[in-house]
């Protein structure tokens, strides 16, 4: 993800009150996948402040510019989606027909976040939406680590792994965007791909931009936000229970530790300034898979198999939610 212009603005210190009892609760089903999590959300201690948000917002925004700009300046010229102006309507794609599987008739909606053209449309990116609670830019250029390897191209990697695996499930499963479009969607169409499609689940795929040091993923769960077109009171509960399936599911397939930076090492951060996450009326939640701008994390985010493992994860965690 990357934090420009209204998306600096601190995230609220607020926390789903459910959080814990429900990561609790998770652990007791899944003592495997949560084995190592309990382990770090110990270390977390207390759950109260909001430290781990301030720390987030004044170490990540320096580095965001700077991402923005290298971003434009390192973007290698080696995608060629169509170049209309104009999105396509066909960022989807669909189970094949007679898909059978656990997941069988289960709808799950990836957003890649991002796209690796938006740097060429700035002006269209830049543009603002109403996403309820406020009015933001419509999509950001993402972050990219020191070398160039972009945010973008990292998430639709991810998400085409991850499609891979949900599908080998019987899930039907659409893309938001899959490099076929020349910038966006914008955030407010991002979530009404998932509203449109019912989706069963919604994930939302990034990586930071934060400072070098801070590392881990960290699993992003809307809070309750109720203001103009945003509603998100109904998918709160289910929401969490998909972010703390996810985490702790993550933490098994990929052995890593949850953010030391956010979320006091539970992985967890809940938000109510995302439009991804304001706007939906499904399950939904992002996930940053780590620090574009922390060596040790960039030789995860740039492997592929590392990327494997991490879709494996995000899958898992979402088999289990839908299966209950
Ligand atoms: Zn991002």
């Amino acid at each position: 993800m990357s934090y420009t212009g209204p998306d600096l603005e601190p995230p609220r210190p607020r926390r789903s009150p459910l959080r814990r009892p429900l990561t609790v609760a998770v652990a007791a089903l899944v003592p495997g996948a949560l084995l190592g999590w309990g382990v770090y959300a110990a270390v977390g201690g207390s759950d109260g402040g909001g430290d781990a948000a301030g720390a987030r917002t004044s170490s990540a925004a320096p580095s965001e510019g700077a991402a923005s700009a290298s971003d434009d300046a390192k973007k290698p010229a080696d995608s060629s989606p169509s170049a209309t102006g104009k999105p396509t309507a066909s960022s989807s794609k669909s189970a094949p027909a007679g898909a059978s599987g656990p997941l069988k008739g289960k709808v799950v909606v990836i957003d890649p976040g991002h796209n690796p053209d938006n740097f060429q449309h700035t002006s269209e990116i830049n543009r603002k939406v109403n996403v309820g609670t406020h009015w933001k830019e419509c999509d950001t250029t993402g972050t990219a680590t020191n070398a160039g390897y972009p945010e973008a191209k990292f998430t639709l990697d991810v998400a085409h792994r991850l499609r891979t695996l949900l599908e080998e499930q019987g899930a039907t499963v659409k893309l938001t965007q899959d490099g076929d479009r020349s910038y966006g969607p914008c955030v407010d169409e991002r979530a009404r791909i998932g509203n449109e499609a019912h989706a069963d689940a919604a994930i939302s795929i990034h990586a930071d931009g934060s400072g070098a040091g801070n590392r881990g993923f960290h699993v992003i769960l809307p809070g309750a936000v109720h203001d103009g077109d945003a509603d998100t009171r109904a998918i709160v509960a289910p929401s969490a229970e998909l972010g703390e399936r996810v985490a702790g599911n993550f933490v098994r397939a990929t052995g890593g530790a949850p953010s030391n930076y956010v979320g006091d090492g539970t992985g967890l951060v809940t938000r109510t300034d995302l439009g991804g996450l304001n706007l939906s009326t499904v399950p939904k939640v992002f996930i940053e898979c780590g620090n574009m701008r922390d060596d040790k994390d960039v030789a995860q985010l740039t492997s592929g198999t590392w990327r494997q493992k991490a879709a494996q994860g995000m899958s898992e965690g979402i088999v289990s939610f839908l299966r209950g």
